[in-house]
C-alpha cells in the first residue's frame, strides 16, 4: 500500500489507543516504516532519534538480531505451549527461574502476562485471593498515588489517576482510594524532602485508619511516576512508604512496569533503594518490546497463603499466552543483552542525558529538569518564578509533539507541556548529545511562538 491510502485506511478501521479519536482522524497516522538501534524512519524515509524506546519499552534498541534469531527458533521449535493442565515450555521455566534470581528478596514466584496491564490486574485478583487465603476477606480496599498510572483494565484503571482513565467509564470503583503525589516541583515542601516524606507516610497511615485498619488490602506505587509527567519522589520516600506498609499490616506492590530493566541504572528500580514489594509487576523491557509480555513477581509468603488457600481447588486466574514460549525466549536473550553490557550502557549514557538535559535549565523556558537514569523529563512554563504553564489553548502536547518531530526527535509530549524521555539503553553519546541539542532546538522555536507572550 502507499502511504496516502495507509493513511486513509488507518483513519477508515483503526483505533489508536488514548487518543480523541476525531482529533487523529484529523492529524491522520505518523507512519513509521523501519528501525535500527535507536533510530526510526518514518514514512517519508526521514531519520530520527527515538528519544522515548516506543513507548518506554525498547530498551535494547532496533533491529538486534540476536533477539531476532532466538524468537525465529523458538517458533520454528515450538510456537505455543499452554501453561494449563500442568503443560510448560523450556523458555518459560528458565526465564521464570532467571528473574526469580535477579529480582530484590524472596520474588521467587512469577505468573506471565501479555503486558502491564493484565500484570496489574492480576496482582489485584491475586491479593483479594491471598485475603480470602488468610481468612480476612474484609480486607478489599486498594490504595494509589495520585498521577500514578497502573494500567488500562477495568480494576488497573480505576487504581490509575489520571482524568482521561476514568471519564466515562464509571472509575474509579468504589474500593479504590487515592493518596496525594509526590510531585516535587510545585510542591511547597520542595526543599524539604524530610517533611514531604513524612506527610505521604502520615497520609496513608491516615487513609487506612479512615478506611478501617482490617479493610486495607494493598497499596501501590511506580517507583518512578511515568505516565503522570515523570514524577521522581525524593530519595528515601519509596523506603518509607514501604516499611509503613509493614507496619499497617497491608501489601506494598511496586508497579515497575516502566522502571524494571535498566531504565533508572539497576535491574529493578526497587533497588535504587534495597526494598523489597510484596508484589512487582514488569512488562516493556522484559522482551524489549519485541513481543508482548508481562510478568506479576510474588513473595514466597505471598505465593504460600493463596496456595494454602487453594488447597486442592484450582487458582481460576489464567491466560491463554501466559508464558508465551516465543515471548519467553524473546525475553531470555534481552536478558543476556542487559547483562552483556547494556545496563552499563544505560548507566553512562544516562548519566549523560541527565547531566546534558539539567544544561537546559538556563533556557528561559524551562522550569523543571528531572529524572533519574534514562528516564526523565522537561517541564516548561512561560514563568519560571510562577512556574506558570504553557498557556493549553496552544495544545502544547500536539504542537510540541510536531515540532519535536520535525526536528527529528520521537519523544513523549504531557499535556502542559512537559517532555518526557526514555531512551533506548543502546543509545551512543552522538544520540544522546543529538536528544539535547534538538531539544533545545524545540525550546528556541517555542520562545518565539507568539502565543506564550
Ligand atoms: N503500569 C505502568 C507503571 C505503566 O507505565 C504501564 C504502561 N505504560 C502499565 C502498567 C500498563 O502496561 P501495558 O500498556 O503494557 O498494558
Amino acid at each position: 500500500m502507499q502511504n496516502q491510502s495507509l493513511i486513509e485506511a488507518d483513519r477508515d478501521h483503526l483505533i489508536h489507543p488514548v487518543s480523541s479519536f476525531h482529533d487523529h482522524e484529523a492529524r491522520g497516522v505518523r507512519l513509521l516504516q523501519s528501525a535500527k538501534g535507536a533510530r526510526v524512519t518514518d514514512g517519508e524515509g526521514r531519520e530520527l532519534i527515538d528519544g522515548f524506546a516506543g513507548l518506554w519499552c525498547v530498551n535494547a534498541g532496533y533491529g538486534h538480531e540476536s533477539i531476532i534469531a532466538a524468537a525465529t527458533e523458538q517458533m520454528r521449535r515450538l510456537p505455543y505451549a499452554t501453561g494449563y493442565f500442568d503443560l510448560g515450555s523450556e523458555p518459560a521455566i528458565r526465564l521464570a527461574s532467571a528473574l526469580a534470581m535477579r529480582a530484590p528478596g524472596d520474588l521467587n514466584r512469577v505468573y506471565f502476562t501479555l503486558g502491564g496491564s493484565d500484570a496489574v490486574d492480576s496482582t489485584i485478583r491475586f491479593i483479594r485471593y491471598y485475603w480470602h487465603a488468610k481468612g480476612q476477606p474484609g480486607r478489599d480496599q486498594f490504595i494509589s498515588v495520585a498521577s500514578g498510572y497502573h494500567g488500562s483494565s477495568t480494576m488497573g484503571a480505576g487504581l490509575t489517576a489520571l482524568p482521561a482513565f476514568h471519564h466515562g467509564f464509571g472509575l474509579p470503583l468504589d474500593w479504590q482510594h487515592k493518596i496525594a503525589s509526590h510531585d516535587l516541583y510545585r510542591n511547597p515542601l520542595r526543599d524539604d524532602p524530610a517533611a514531604l516524606i513524612a506527610a505521604s507516610v502520615a497520609e496513608l497511615t491516615a487513609t487506612v485508619e479512615r478506611l478501617g485498619p482490617d479493610r486495607v488490602a494493598a497499596f501501590y506505587v511506580e517507583p518512578i511516576q511515568g505516565s503522570g509527567g515523570v514524577l521522581v519522589p525524593p530519595a528515601g520516600w519509596l523506603r518509607a512508604m514501604r516499611d509503613r506498609c509493614r507496619d499497617l499490616g497491608i501489601l506494598f506492590v511496586a508497579d515497575e512496569v516502566i522502571t524494571g530493566f535498566g531504565r533508572t541504572g539497576p535491574l529493578f528500580a526497587c533497588e535504587d533503594e534495597g526494598i523489597v514489594p510484596d508484589l512487582m509487576t514488569l512488562a516493556k523491557g522484559l522482551t524489549s518490546g519485541y513481543v508482548p509480555m508481562g510478568a506479576v513477581m510474588m513473595t514466597e509468603e505471598v505465593y504460600q497463603t493463596i496456595a494454602g488457600g487453594a488447597g486442592s481447588r484450582a487458582v481460576g486466574h489464567g491466560h491463554t499466552y501466559s508464558a508465551h514460549p516465543v515471548s519467553a525466549a524473546v525475553a531470555l536473550e534481552v536478558l543476556a543483552l542487559y547483562e552483556g553490557g547494556l545496563l552499563d550502557n544505560g548507566r553512562i549514557m544516562g548519566a549523560r542525558l541527565q547531566a546534558g538535559l539539567a544544561g537546559l535549565s538556563d533556557h528561559p523556558l524551562v522550569g523543571d529538569v528531572r529524572g533519574r537514569g534514562m528516564l526523565a523529563a522537561v517541564e516548561l512554563v512561560t514563568d519560571k518564578v510562577k512556574k506558570t504553564p504553557l498557556p493549553p489553548e496552544m495544545s502544547p502536547a500536539t504542537r510540541l509533539f510536531d515540532r519535536a518531530w520535525q526536528a527529528g526527535l520521537v519523544l513523549r509530549s504531557f499535556p502542559q507541556g512537559v517532555f518526557g524521555y526514555a531512551p533506548p539503553l543502546c543509545c551512543t553519546a552522538e544520540d544522546i548529545d543529538a536528544i539535547v541539542d534538538r531539544t533545545r532546538q524545540v525550546l528556541d522555536q517555542t520562545l518565539d511562538d507568539p502565543e506564550i507572550r
